[in-house]
């Protein structure tokens, strides 16, 4: 499949840490962390756990001078680049650039006076880090929110579009956008108006989507829509769970529209009554047990030699079901059958060995 099967937006180019973002380059996995960012251990425990989940870019949350304090041990124990997200005081912004982070997230909501804005760009400027603007429907500056009348597409645009014109006035235009709303009309609209008028990165998320179940049919539904018109640079699944499904789900929506190729991705059969062995747990155990593959590798799981033989065939691996046991195909060929015990085995090791 091509790599880029749908023509990204061109925007200049971002440098977080090694992670280069923007046009033409691969699309970048964020997560955020949700321990105290000042419980040092436990902080770097959960970047080690995003990371094997695929996290490119982890933000953690600076909320007050004890976290500030932590960043330097976390940056220095971080094997991704790390964002600092400022909120209110632009202190912290100073500090967590002071401690080596990779770049900061500044929310024009919360941080408003042009002074203060002017003094972390110069900051951010002497280190070479970037900055994203990031615009929350839920904090948008009061006079915004009158004007437009809530936090519609346009108020959510003039946010940012305020933010960025302060920065580069500045002479600061290290930057990404990122315009984040609940559901999912506000942030494409938003995003769509936002394209149309500057050439930054853009960190495409729907903020506060709510469980792991609707948070990811949210994500997966406006992301979907935005990264097929080639909008987004980076990406980040917000969902209230174990941020470790926000890689999951980040991942599978790249991989579902061939933007990105990272480990295992099976092709199961809805089944029905001609199915010749559980389809479903079958796919569900090669998932699990392959979770932390990095390596790209397609496997197909189908019931019956109606579709099986087709999928089997475009994939790495792969197994059918007949009436007589489990077909096993490895390299898109028919190697053997058996029973679904010996045919599963056989395949797991295989893609462990491949
Ligand atoms: Fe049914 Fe066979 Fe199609 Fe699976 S592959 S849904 S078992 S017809």
């Amino acid at each position: 499949m091509n790599e880029i099967p749908y023509p990204r937006r061109l925007t200049r180019t971002v440098s977080v840490g090694p992670v280069k973002i923007g046009s033409g380059l691969p699309i970048a996995v964020q997560s955020m962390t949700n321990t105290p960012t000042q419980s040092v251990k436990a902080t770097l425990a959960q970047i080690q756990k995003l990371v094997k989940a695929g996290c490119e870019i982890v933000r953690v949350a600076v909320p007050d001078q004890a976290a500030a304090e932590a960043l330097p041990q976390l940056v220095s124990g971080s094997p991704v680049p790390l964002i600092a997200d400022i909120h209110f005081d632009y202190r912290l912004a100073l500090k967590a650039v002071a401690a080596g982070v990779a770049g900061l997230r500044l929310n024009p909501g919360n941080l408003r006076q042009a002074k203060h804005v002017t003094l972390v760009a110069q900051a951010a400027r002497a280190k070479g880090i970037p900055i994203r603007v990031g615009v929350n429907a839920g904090s948008l500056p009061p006079d915004l929110l009158k004007k437009h009348g809530g936090p519609t597409p346009p108020a959510l645009v003039e946010a940012a579009l305020r933010q960025v014109s302060l920065l580069e006035k500045n002479g600061f235009t290290d930057l990404k956008i990122s315009l984040k709303a609940a559901d999912v009309a506000t942030t494409v609209a938003a995003y769509r108006l936002l394209a149309r008028r500057v050439d930054y990165p853009f960190h495409l998320g729907i903020t506060e989507a709510g469980t792991a179940f609707t948070g990811t049919v949210k994500s997966a539904v406006g992301l979907g829509i935005l990264l097929a018109e080639g909008i987004g640079d980076t990406i980040r699944v917000s969902l209230a769970a174990d941020p470790v499904e926000e890689l999951r789900v980040g991942w599978e929506i790249l991989k579902s529209l061939g933007l990105r190729r990272r480990g295992v991705e099976v092709i199961a059969c809805p089944t029905c009554a001609r199915a010749a062995f559980d389809v479903a747990a079958t796919a569900e155990k090669i998932e699990k047990k392959l979770l932390n593959r990095d390596t790209p590798l397609r496997i197909a799981v189908m019931g019956c030699i109606v579709n099986g033989p087709g999928e089997a065939t475009l994939s790495g691996l792969g197994l059918v079901g007949t009436p007589k046991g489990v077909l096993l195909y490895v390299g898109g060929r028919k190697i053997k059958r058996g029973p679904l015990s010996e045919m599963l085995d056989e395949l797991l090791k295989l893609a462990k060995e491949l």
